[in-house]
């Protein structure tokens, strides 16, 4: 079977300022299958982003292959939508027309979009908020809205670079639930990088370990979860088990 992302020995080094050069990614191979939630778990610096932004096209592999589908990515495609950490949304637009962005490219009427918009904002508790615009939302808010648009959005696959990484203790935990919730109603394959291993845990099917400097995979880990993980999976002893296991890994 094609998997749905694969990078195959991608390497990249960046050319700095003073003509020096960094090596970000160290030769590395990756797959996403239909529906999977998969995530690059690693330190800062270790090459996360620049690596999901190579999925998503928005910069050059310096070698090795990115395929969809098995075909190479050459650019940015609506197969492949991404949400940042912050700076999600467009200001400008209130949060039902933000989250319409793709059926609006599409060419859908607005009618046919309003719908669309308020069925899902509906699915996810945020009807209220339909009309008011990005700025008036919590950070919590901004980014559910952020993740519907995204999923709502991409034909594909999502790619999430720490979407909740600047959200405090207690709303990083709440949007959790939340998107495991709505994980059960939406479902999309989804590229995931994080830097904290029990958001790692609770979300992802697959883990990628990385190591920095420069980046590359150190361990693999496929946790069997026979249905999705509700909240409360963080408290259970399997939880902990992958957690141990991680951390044994990480050398930590
Ligand atoms: P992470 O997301 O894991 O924190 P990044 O992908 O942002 O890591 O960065 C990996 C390495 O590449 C870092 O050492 C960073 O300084 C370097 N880097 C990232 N983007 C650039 C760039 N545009 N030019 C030069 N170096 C970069
Ligand atoms: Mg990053």
């Amino acid at each position: 079977m094609t998997a749905l992302i694969e990078t195959k020995n991608l390497r990249k080094e960046f050319v700095l300022d003073g003509g020096g050069r960094l090596e970000a990614i160290a030769g590395a191979s990756i797959a996403v299958n239909d529906k999977e939630f998969v995530c690059l778990l690693g330190p800062s610096g270790c090459g996360k982003s620049t690596w999901l932004r190579i999925v998503a096209g928005l910069e050059s592999a310096t070698a090795g292959e990115v395929l969809y589908k098995g075909a190479p990515v050459t650019g940015p495609g609506k197969e492949r939508g991404m949400v940042f950490q912050e700076y999600s949304l467009l200001p400008w637009r209130t949060v039902a027309d933000n989250v319409s962005l793709g059926p609006e490219f599409a060419g859908m009427d607005a009618k046919s979009r309003r719908d669309i918009a308020m069925d899902y904002l509906e699915r996810v508790g945020l009807e209220k908020f339909a009309d008011a615009k990005p700025h008036e939302l919590s950070g919590g808010m901004r980014q559910r809205a952020a993740l519907l648009r995204t999923y709502l959005c991409s034909e594909g696959a999502a790619l999430l670079d720490e979407p909740f990484s600047a959200l405090d203790a207690l709303t990083k935990a709440s949007i959790h639930r939340w998107y495991l919730e709505v994980m059960e109603q939406i479902e999309l394959s989804t590229l995931f990088i994080t830097h904290d291993i029990d958001e790692a845990i609770l979300l992802s099917d697959r883990i990628y370990l990385l190591s920095g400097k420069p980046g590359h995979i150190t361990a693999e880990l496929n946790l069997h979860k026979e249905s999705r993980p509700k909240g409360d999976f963080a408290l259970t002893s399997q939880f902990l088990e992958y957690k141990k296991e991680i951390l044994s890994l990480l050398q930590l």
